[in-house]
């Protein structure tokens, strides 16, 4: 049965989001009475007639006089069930009205970069970023001609207003990419201020335009993987779209990758338009995963906030750490960045970076150390994970820059799991004792740890 042709019970999808993760738009009816609802593992779509599958590639490729028809199922690169029951049940969380999932957060991002900016048009986007977005920012872009302009963390509205206009490209500005709190450094970027900037060039441009229609809009994009969809909302904030590493929280078991995007009808049309061509759409088996993903969303991104917090709270007392970077722990003393958390966040989230003392040896050695904690790249997964971002995930950003944001060479990121606190402590304190607890398993000691 085509779950197109049947509208989900009305008011479902006012339910808490993590109620309406165990049923919004399936009805097992359609399964013949399965609960679940299935991996639709097929490539392709047997069409009623000739004429619907006439109807449904018009509707596909945007071609008006179909407003009154529904859409059908044609290929699963354009449209397949299993993907957009996902779609329905994740623009929950963000309380958008409509969401695209992608093959990987990069295809996320480059899809949605692409579905927007034309040769010309400026790009401003935020300091620090994740690697892969800086290397499509920088290396990808300026190739198709996008002009692009980077602002950091400390910069205030007026100082970026004025870099902007000295570019003199603000007639061209037609996105602002923000990636808030920052990986690896959990910097936090006000949306609000950005997507405030995005307007304000958007009525410049509606003031000098012969008609609204042709005045460009502004377009304000959220990469919002370190604290959503759970501790940070937004479009609630002024954002237009919302971006996500799937790969990470929302997929949560390190078993797929994964990406998405939120935002109104009329963008995500634009976006999945552009997914569609260049073949970014995510497959029904990995749907199928993050929908058992989303069942547990909640639970498990509190479960591992409230182990994050106690794991802060210890390694901010341990002699061998310099600095505990947890946004949980930012106060009065932090300006910017704590008026900005107070207002933009509601949870410190699960990713603590810290400055192990004794430069990269120090990091090194602790990290080599671990037993419980896996020492891998990646986070928001069930399980622990550290790395060492000066020489990882973050290698190929300059060694100057990397100092200037605070990725010093002792810096460890630890993405904390939903294990028991007290085990996660264990591990990181003989990790950072190793002289201590080889004394202790020495056999001469007999094994007494
Ligand atoms: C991992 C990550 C990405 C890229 O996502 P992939 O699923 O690995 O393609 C983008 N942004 C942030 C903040 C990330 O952590």
């Amino acid at each position: 049965m085509d779950h197109r042709r049947i509208p989900p019970v009305q008011g479902e999808e006012n339910m808490a989001p993590e109620t309406a993760m165990l049923g919004y738009g399936y009805y097992p009816e359609w399964s013949e009475g399965a609960v679940k609802c299935p991996n639709f593992q097929t490539s392709t779509f047997v069409f009623p007639t000739a004429e619907a599958g006439k109807t449904y590639f018009e509707m596909a490729m945007g071609k008006p006089g179909h407003e009154n028809d529904t859409m059908g199922l044609i290929y699963s690169r354009i449209n397949n069930p299993t993907v957009e029951i996902l779609e329905n049940r994740l623009k929950l969380w963000d309380k958008a009205e409509a969401a695209a999932v992608f093959s990987s957060g990069m295809s996320a991002i480059s899809t949605t970069l692409l579905t927007f900016l034309r040769p010309g048009d400026l790009l401003l986007y935020s300091n620090p970023l994740y690697g892969g977005t800086h290397k499509f920012i920088h290396s990808i872009l300026p190739a198709f001609g996008v002009e692009i302009l980077g602002f950091q963390p400390n910069q205030t509205r007026e100082e970026i207003i004025s870099m902007i206009d000295a570019s003199g490209l603000g007639k061209k500005l037609r996105m602002i990419y923000v990636e808030t709190p920052a990986n690896p450094t959990n910097h936090l970027i006000d949306i609000r201020m950005a997507s405030d900037i995005a307007a304000s060039y958007t009525a410049k441009n509606l003031a000098d335009a012969k008609s609204p229609e042709m005045a460009r809009r502004v377009l304000t994009v959220v990469d919002n993987t370190y604290m959503g969809p759970i501790w940070q909302h937004p479009l609630q904030l002024g954002a237009d779209i919302v971006l996500y590493s799937a790969t990470k929280y929302i997929g949560g078991h390190s078993d797929l990758i994964a990406g998405a995007a939120t935002g109104s009808a009329s963008l995500m049309t634009a976006v999945k338009r552009m997914r569609t061509v260049m073949g970014t759409n995510t497959d029904s088996h990995t749907a199928w995963l993050l929908l058992r993903s989303l069942e547990t969303l909640m639970i498990r991104m509190n479960a591992a906030e409230a182990n994050a917090k106690e794991v802060a709270a210890w390694l901010v007392k341990h002699p061998a750490v310099e600095k505990v970077i947890y946004l949980g722990h930012l106060n009065e003393s932090d300006g910017n960045q704590y008026a900005i958390y107070k207002s933009q966040c509601k949870g410190a989230g699960a990713m603590i970076s810290f400055v192990v003392k004794g430069g990269e040896k120090g990091a090194f050695r602790f990290l080599n150390h671990l037993h419980h904690i896996k020492l891998a790249v990646s986070l928001g997964g069930t399980e622990s994970l550290a790395e060492h971002p000066g020489t990882m995930t973050h290698s190929d950003v300059p060694e100057e820059e990397k100092l200037s944001l605070g990725i010093v060479p002792g810096l460890v990121r630890l993405s904390v799991g939903v294990e028991r606190a007290a085990d996660l402590i264990a591990d990181l304190q003989q990790a950072l004792e190793p002289e201590h607890v080889h004394l202790h398993t020495d056999p001469a000691f007999g094994h007494i740890l």
